[in-house]
């Protein structure tokens, strides 16, 4: 197997110095085992902070452990009665090309009903982040206003189309005219505003005539200190991510919190961060309700598919810094 290890911990942006490349003779499977060759490979935020020492929801990499994440492989060869040589697995093997992987952590997938690329992103953990986060935390209502920012990766691009499925009004905030153009047209989002913009804050406001009822927060930074000002009494801010800090830049002064606990109280606001598995229960309602919306044609989504895992430190990087236009995904193999 060829495999990404990390080589260093970065105290900003990854760059090339904190992965190697290796390779490695694969052990026979034990009983219960499997061995897979990785087609997709995911690509996703929280990998940046599993590259920091400190322990947050999930315990790090170790330095010169393989990077982690979630895969979509095909079983090569088979020691366990459930899987069969050629099933597709949605797996967790990490950065390479293959693995052997105990059978009891893998799901099968069937490639006849989606393009299995998806179990990484709308039908996958993102997908079910935006589908938990907004329903259960969110709740928006006929009318509300819901915002949502980094609108075009795959969580935010779903919590804008399930917020006017509800029937809410969607403003998305993405970066560059191009995406904010997607957004619009293709997605069907009510508004969409470039963060980048130099009268941004502006902008939003005018997007948000009756304030806002939902904001999805994904980013932090100065997009949450636009948004702030605008959020309703009785606002519900899910907290999923804070992406404008992952690579350390930027983390909030302890001097805010008492302004922002004063707005707390007298705007009734829930702030509630979760992780999204917390919500495991709901997974079948999540594959139900995704897989219906998408066959009606009322939830679209882009992936942007790099090749080679070779390319696959240069995505991740640009991935925290909005080079990636839809789901990132890794592609290996056929
Ligand atoms: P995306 O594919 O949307 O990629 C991240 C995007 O964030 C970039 O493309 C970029 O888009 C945007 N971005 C980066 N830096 C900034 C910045 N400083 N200000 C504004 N936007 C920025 O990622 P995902 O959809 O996979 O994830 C979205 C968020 O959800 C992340 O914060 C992630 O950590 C979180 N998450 C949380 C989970 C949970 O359980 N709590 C589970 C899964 C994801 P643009 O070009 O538009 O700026």
């Amino acid at each position: 197997s060829r495999q990404i290890r990390l080589a260093a911990r970065p105290e900003g942006k990854p760059g090339p110095e904190h992965f190697r490349f290796e390779d490695e003779v694969l052990p026979a499977p034990a009983d219960g085992q499997v061995v897979l060759q990785n087609l997709y490979l995911s690509l996703d935020p929280y990998m940046r902070g599993r590259m920091n020492a400190t322990k947050s929801y999930s315990p790090p990499v170790e330095i010169g452990a393989v990077m982690e994440g979630g895969s979509v492989s095909r079983v090569l060869e088979s020691k366990d009665p459930g899987f069969a040589v050629g099933d597709i697995v949605l797996s967790h093997t990490g950065w390479q090309t293959h693995a052997v992987a105990d059978a009891a952590g893998l799901r099968k997938l069937d490639p006849k009903l989606a393009p299995v690329s998806t179990a990484l992103g709308v039908l996958g953990m993102p997908g079910f982040t935006a589908y938990t986060g907004l329903l259960t935390l969110g709740q928006p209502k006929p009318g509300e206003t819901v915002v949502v920012a980094a609108a075009t990766g795959p969580v935010g691009s779903a919590v804008g189309q399930i917020a006017r499925i509800k029937g809410a009004r969607a403003v998305g905030i993405a970066g560059g005219a191009k995406k904010c153009a997607f957004l619009r047209d293709e997605l069907g989002f009510d508004a969409a505003i470039d963060h980048r913009a130099p009268d941004f804050a502006e902008q939003l406001k005018a997007a948000c005539p009756d304030g806002i009822d939902v904001y999805f927060e994904n980013v932090g930074g100065a997009v949450w200190d636009a948004v702030f000002p605008l959020l309703n009494t009785f606002a519900r801010v899910p907290v999923c991510g804070l992406i404008s800090q992952y690579n350390g830049a930027g983390a909030s002064g302890a001097e805010s919190v008492p302004g922002l606990m004063r707005q707390v109280l007298t705007r009734s606001l829930t702030i509630r961060g979760f992780i999204q598995r917390e919500f495991a229960d709901q997974r079948p309602a999540f594959l139900r309700d995704m897989a219906d919306w998408i066959a009606k044609g009322e939830l679209r989504y882009r992936e942007d598919i790099v090749e080679g895992l070779e390319n696959m430190p240069h995505a991740f990087a640009g991935l925290l810094e909005g080079r990636n236009f839809g789901k990132l995904v890794i592609k290996l193999a056929d």
